[in-house]
């Protein structure tokens, strides 16, 4: 099928001048693997510093305004955050849906704005543990992904993140059945919105608690092509692992 795949750090609100070390030994490890497209999404205050240090990974933003500009104290848009060195960005990090109250519309014209912006987009969907243990996880997340897809979506700018919520940081991970079925209902949702040609070329990207101690065997099952990692990027000792078992 010949999806390459993509592993992203997502260091959310940690990182800091100091830990700008670790980005580039994290571009080390990169470069010595290219078959794997590397990435850290790191605050948008490190993303000028890191890009000088990325070596063979890219630089990726967590967030950004819908609006190219404005009266919007505090954003950002996705010009800057390319201008500044970002490649590609998240949108749709459920943190930022539940925080931030982020609707699915408001995600769709995000991954649109970075679009226009050159940037390449990372879209997260994913289940509360309510709707895993209602047993309708992949209707559900099937639809939310529908509804934050963006206008003319196409594997060539935007992967997709598939982050169960309630397996974000607490070191539990769906058994490889579930996220087997889940990446294929994904897959096939894709398909019935841009076409079963393109929805095989999209990276569909699995997140929630990916270490060195699961990631050979999550990124082994068929539809799953690579990962979106948080506490296990934070250093270039936790993530090496995960890039290699990629
Ligand atoms: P985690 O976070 O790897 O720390 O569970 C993943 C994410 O939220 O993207």
């Amino acid at each position: 099928m010949g999806r390459r795949k993509l592993v992203v750090g997502n260091w959310k609100m940690n990182g800091m001048r100091s830990h700008l070390a670790e980005v580039e030994a994290i571009g080390r490890i990169a470069a010595e693997r290219p078959v794997v497209e590397v990435g850290l999404c790191v605050p948008a205050t490190l993303i000028m510093a890191a890009a000088e240090r990325k070596g063979g990974a890219f630089i990726g933003a967590q967030d950004c305004h819908m609006n190219a500009s404005g009266a919007h104290t505090g954003c950002l848009s996705a010009q800057m955050l390319a201008e500044a060195g970002a490649e590609y960005i998240i949108v749709g990090h459920s943190e930022r849906r539940e925080a931030q109250g982020e609707s699915d519309a408001d995600v769709a014209a995000k991954a649109a704005a970075a679009r226009a912006a050159g940037l390449k987009v990372i879209l997260c969907v994913g289940e509360s543990l309510d709707v895993r243990d209602a047993g309708n996880a992949e209707a559900v997340v099937s639809a939310q992904l529908l509804a934050s897809l963006p206008e003319g979506a196409a594997a060539d700018w935007l992967a997709i993140a598939y982050e169960p919520i309630w397996a974000i940081g607490t070191g539990r991970i769906p058994t490889m059945e579930a996220v087997a079925s889940m990446h294929a209902a994904l897959r096939a949702a894709l398909a019935s919105r841009i076409g079963a040609d393109e929805a095989q070329k999209m990276r569909i990207l699995y997140g929630g608690s990916m270490s060195g101690d699961n990631a050979a065997d999550l990124m082994a099952i068929a539809d799953v092509d690579g990962g979106l990692v948080g506490g296990a990027s934070l250093t270039a000792e936790k993530f090496a692992p995960v890039i290699a078992a990629a």
